[in-house]
């Protein structure tokens, strides 16, 4: 198997399933809508009636806003609960139990350990190269163990979490093209708003085993409504929506997204980014010369990953202080490690007096 489309990925048993047929459907018309045991009224708790009914199960309004800030078509795009939704749908309908194999490059975000395990979907782990000063994906790596062990999806991170590293662009089509037919190259975007690279959407026009995932949890500050988007080849998306849910996109959800979406929202958003970092660069700076602090790495996300000398020390101060971080230590190779989120300025000055007032014990 070298070359092929995409679809061939799918495990074999889902390539012709066709999942739910759901009540909403653009071949029935009417006005009289009794065909989903839905009730004849809205409830009293929700004035507008927008809840009464099941949602579209992918709706267009919004597929088209998050196409247009993503950069790709409609069709191109899969609404789902949280970018994890989609994390656990591809691992789903891509792997085989117990045949087909997941990589992640730990350290990692931990949901695509969580969802391979779940689907008994052996694990490839090629870490993060310790290059001194930042920690990286080791591409060869990378490409030498998907071919050896069977990966039928690659997880790459960038900007990675925890530890704030890009991978460039030429690197992922590298990867994407040494496993044409074989691998489905999955991007996590969760960060990238806060970074200088370009998405990898642009690669989708030439590489069809390259998928990317978006989410409005992080930079648009809509962690609760859920609503993250994956981008992959239109073939792929059909196929994902039919392993979905009937109705993954709750109306409310929607609602808050679509006016998250409009002009002047996305103004204060771009405004509060670039706040983001700014800070970033601030907090960075100046945890680099407090008392205690080994190394701090340069990030392209909305966090730092910290090494301390004592960082249960650090970490119990902070939490004295009523500052609650991320602590990194049971984390591969991260054992003096804790990944602090970047906060409002007010936020990262409690941060930066806890490690600072430290330098009398310390
Ligand atoms: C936070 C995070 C996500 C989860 O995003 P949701 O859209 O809220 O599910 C995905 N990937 C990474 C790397 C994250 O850090």
């Amino acid at each position: 198997m070298s070359d092929g489309t995409v679809l061939d990925l799918v495990r074999s048993d889902l390539r012709a399933f066709a999942g739910y047929s759901s009540a909403r459907s653009s071949a029935l018309v009417g006005d009289v809508w009794l065909n989903a045991n839905e009730s004849a009224w809205a409830n009293p708790a929700d004035a507008q009636g927008i809840a009464r009914r099941y949602p579209e199960p992918q709706p267009e309004a919004l597929r088209a806003r998050l196409a247009a800030l993503y950069g790709c078509s409609a069709d191109q795009l899969l609404i789902g609960r949280g970018s994890d939704e989609a994390i656990d749908l591809l691992v789903r309908a891509l792997c085989e139990p117990g045949r087909d194999a997941v990589l992640v490059t730990p350290p990692v975000f931990g949901m695509y350990a969580v969802c391979a395990r779940l689907q008994n979907a052996p694990l490839l782990e090629v870490p993060l190269r310790d290059a001194g000063a930042a920690l990286e994906a080791d591409i060869d790596a990378i490409i030498a163990a998907a071919l050896a062990g069977n990966a039928k999806l690659v997880f790459l991170c960038t900007p990675s979490n925890p530890a704030g590293s890009t991978i460039s662009l030429d690197d992922i089509e590298r990867v994407a093209r040494a496993l044409q037919g074989r691998a489905l190259v999955v991007v996590d975007e969760a960060y990238g708003e806060y970074a200088e690279q370009a998405s990898a959407t642009s690669l989708l026009a030439h590489r069809d085993n390259v998928a990317v995932l978006r989410t409005l949890s992080k930079a648009h500050a809509l962690a609760a409504a859920r609503i993250g988007s994956l981008i992959a080849a239109p073939a792929l998306i059909q196929t994902l929506r039919r392993c979905q849910a009937p109705y993954p996109v709750p109306a409310p959800c929607t609602a808050l997204a679509l006016a998250a979406l409009e002009p002047a929202a996305l103004e204060v958003t771009a405004s509060r980014v670039a706040q983001i970092k700014a800070e970033r660069g601030r907090l960075a700076a100046a945890l680099q010369q407090a008392p205690g602090v080994v190394l701090v790495y340069p990030s392209q996300g909305n966090y730092l990953l910290v090494r301390f000398n004592d960082a249960q020390a650090a970490f119990d101060a902070l939490l004295a202080a009523g500052v609650v971080v991320r602590d990194q230590r049971a984390a591969p190779q991260l054992h003096d490690a804790l990944r602090i989120t970047v906060g409002s300025p007010e936020e990262n000055d409690r941060v930066l007096q806890v490690l600072s007032a430290r330098r009398a014990a310390a």
